[in-house]
């Protein structure tokens, strides 16, 4: 990739009021059958229209297709029984109703390749798409077979590189698996956590990325933050071992979050999607603000290895918050691109 500091976003984006109540985590689909599929592939074109206007470099799908960045993964997989429910505490942080694991899970076929292969014909970009983690997958689960984390979390890291190695096939440029559970279950993710996540992975030539946040800006996130101190630290446990792992790209959160800025001397020599804007508040960063960010985080990466990106995903927030939020991203990195070009050639 040629373009110094190019700019991403976690990966959802809200989608149109046609398609799926805004403003809204799983929230239930308005139309069916083809009428659905269509709908979803213009909320797509859409979605991509909005990040090619605001100059987003690196393009998504702005997960138009998919009701929930987890839940939709699962509910292709057989061996999950969604009728069969039961309360678990997801990220020791909220209660939800989950569906039960109750046999040995498999992907039957390709989950969102027909999605990603419809993505490539709409643009040149390069292109990134988001699957959830291992280890996030099985946090929103009850598991009433495997009856060990460990294991189930292996089980999906194979069907997750079926899945991974066909949206190589399909022309994805960046793989990216969602982990916010590494910033909670900190003795697994070094125990098996990021070697499930490098199992995910295994075999791939594309590019691979790892998002760790601190969530959606809903309240259970907001109000688990609120308990987290003036310094957080999370990201210091799993840090060392990731630095070390295969994965390529480390998707962060930076902006207006406690995380020390100088934690990411520990991932040193990795490309970091550095987090510029702040997903849980509607105010539009200017692009003052996200330069700061990345100022401070170039302080720790070098320039060729900093992706300026969103703290995390914009689902939840209005599509005219979203919007702005993305130009000032644009416009934020297109400051510190000219700061460096003009120290180069000073
Ligand atoms: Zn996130």
């Amino acid at each position: 990739m040629k373009t110094l500091l190019p700019t991403s976003t976690a990966g959802s984006l809200p989608k149109p009021a046609w398609l799926a109540q805004p403003e809204t985590l799983w929230s239930p689909w308005k139309l069916e059958g083809d009428e659905l599929i269509d709908g979803k592939n213009d909320a797509l074109r859409i979605a991509l229209q909005e990040q090619r206007l605001a100059g987003i470099d690196i393009v998504s799908d702005g997960e138009q297709t998919r009701q929930h960045f987890v839940t939709t993964f699962i509910e292709h997989l057989s061996g999950v029984d969604f009728e069969k429910r039961q309360t678990v505490k997801i990220r020791d942080r909220y209660d939800a109703s989950v569906p039960t694991v109750v046999g040995p899970v498999s992907r039957q076929k390709s989950v969102f390749v027909e999605d990603a292969k419809f993505l490539r014909s709409q643009t040149d970009k390069p292109i990134k798409w988001a699957l959830p983690g291992p280890m996030t997958m099985i946090d929103t689960l009850y598991d009433d077979h495997y009856k060990s984390r460990e294991k189930l979390a292996w089980e999906f890291a194979k069907i997750l590189n079926q899945e991974a190695k066909e949206l190589e096939a399909a022309g994805v440029d960046i793989i990216q698996f969602d982990e916010p559970a590494f910033n909670v279950f900190f003795d697994e993710v070094n125990d098996w956590g990021i070697a499930a996540l490098e199992r995910a992975i295994e075999g791939l030539k594309c590019e691979t990325a790892v998002h760790i946040c601190y969530g959606y800006g809903i309240k259970a996130n907001t109000d688990w933050k609120k308990t987290l101190g003036s310094e957080w630290r999370q990201y210091e446990e799993a840090f060392p071992k990731l630095q070390k792992s295969n994965i390529d790209i480390i998707s962060l959160e930076c902006h207006n979050s406690h995380v020390p800025i100088d934690l990411l001397a520990l991932i040193r020599g990795k490309k970091v999607m550095v987090g510029a804007i702040d997903v849980a508040t509607n105010t539009i960063e200017t692009p003052e603000e996200v330069a700061n960010t990345l100022r401070k985080a170039l302080e720790f990466v070098d320039a060729d290895k900093l992706y300026p990106c969103t703290n995390c995903g914009m689902a939840p927030l209005s599509r005219e918050v979203a919007r702005g939020k993305l130009a000032a991203l644009s416009a934020g990195a297109k400051l510190v691109r000219q700061e460096l070009l003009a120290k180069k050639s000073a």
